[in-house]
């Protein structure tokens, strides 16, 4: 793909995120990002609302700076306010969000290109509830596995900006080290969910996907206790044959 066909994809897909209806962010809650090339990548800027998303809600940013800043990990806001700016490439005045040090770690995990940040209100309702980790210790369906991994990585609350990069970057090395490829999905405590992948129409899946999880959740929570699947059963689809050429078949557009 072209510079600019990967800026389209990421507004076309900032857009169905942003949609009412889908109950992912609203005003100007969320982020994308898409990966360009070694060196930079696509990210929202501060102010900028997803459903309404054009070629002037993002601006192209260079990762290096910012992971330098990142595996420094302390900084003064006024610091790392100047170091986002200085990794803007060209001559675009906007500002990438104090999230862009996330994004900027995201993207420079081999096989990730899209990453989306989201606050939805089905899985906030869980994030921010005190049984979060307990009910998200599970899986329920094939369904959710196939879309949303077999394992995510869960995040403590903390400081949006320079400590939430630090510790998603500690959490997401952790999670590499066990499993030898990148998540899928990220939950952030009393925060949101940050989904990756490789294809536009995989990360808009799992964020769908999380939505129906963490409503399913809910209500089987309140019939008496959620009936997970064992170990042994989720790993089976994980690794079924006919499931990844499905997951496949789901990540790229059918149009
Ligand atoms: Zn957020």
């Amino acid at each position: 793909m072209t510079q600019r066909e990967i800026l389209q994809s990421l507004i076309d897909l900032s857009r169905e995120v942003g949609k009412p209806e889908a109950g992912l962010v609203i005003l100007g809650e969320g982020n994308t990002s898409a990966g360009v090339d070694e060196k930079t990548f696509y990210v929202k800027a501060s102010g900028t609302e997803l459903g309404t998303a054009d070629e002037a809600t993002f601006v192209l940013v260079e990762r290096e700076p910012v992971l330098t800043l990142l595996e420094r990990g302390n900084a003064s806001d006024s610091e790392v306010e100047s170091v986002l700016a200085k990794a803007v490439v060209g001559t675009s005045k906007a500002k990438p969000s104090v999230e862009t040090l996330l994004h900027a770690y995201l993207q420079s995990i081999p096989g990730v290109e899209y990453v989306v940040h989201t606050h939805p209100v089905a899985v906030n309702s869980i994030l921010c509830s005190r049984r979060a980790f307990e009910l998200l210790s599970g899986r329920m369906f094939p369904d959710e596995i196939v879309c949303c991994g077999l394992e995510h990585v869960f995040v403590p609350y903390v400081d949006p900006g320079l400590k939430l990069g630090v510790q998603i970057k500690r959490s997401c090395e952790e999670y590499i080290g066990r499993h030898g490829r990148a998540p899928r999905s990220i939950l952030m405590k009393n925060h949101g969910l940050i989904v990756l992948s490789e294809t536009p129409k995989a990360a808009l899946n799992a964020c769908k996907m999380w939505v129906k999880v963490a409503t399913i959740l809910m209500h089987a929570a309140m019939l008496g206790g959620v009936d997970y699947l064992t170990p042994e059963q989720a790993h089976r689809i994980e690794h079924r044959p006919d499931e990844e050429y499905r997951r496949r078949l789901l990540s790229t557009d059918q149009r």
